[in-house]
């Protein structure tokens, strides 16, 4: 498996997110003092505040609602030449009010979206043992 895109780098933050997106499973810091998911966790939470965060990561749902969108036309880098148009979509995940994430959309660049739309993570294996977190249209619930 080849890709020209650029492949993630991971630091010690945010190694275990990337060592559980290899596993297809999404996980996400927690900060052990006011126990709210960050993203991305950084040197303080951006919750409460602390220095000291202590952030473990956990394994969360994956499900999410759009909240807005955008089509990526022209290419930010050379490795997404060959990948435009595609979708960009803004999620709220489940877990958290207000817990958003980025990612691409994979159903592809003519997806009707609305604000709300249900969603769920998916997985580009892009290289060998690397994979990006990503988001397709979740199938309808019976209401
Ligand atoms: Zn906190």
């Amino acid at each position: 498996m080849t890709t020209s895109r650029p492949l993630p780098v991971p630091d010690d933050l945010s190694a275990p997110y990337w060592a559980a997106a290899a596993r297809h499973e999404l996980a996400l810091a927690r900060c052990a003092r006011c126990a709210r998911f960050d993203i991305p966790p950084g040197l303080t939470c951006s919750h409460c505040g602390t220095t000291d965060p202590a952030y473990r990561f956990e394994r969360v749902s994956g499900r999410g609602v759009v909240r807005s969108w955008t089509i990526v036309r022209r290419a930010s880098s050379v490795g997404f030449a060959g990948e435009v148009p595609y979708l960009l979509v803004d999620i709220e995940l489940d877990e958290q009010p207000g817990l958003r994430m980025i990612g691409r959309l994979l159903d592809g660049p003519d997806t009707e979206l609305a604000e709300g739309l249900a969603v769920q993570v998916a997985f580009e294996d892009i290289a060998a043992g690397t994979a990006i977190p990503a988001f397709t249209v979740a199938p309808r619930r019976p209401s």
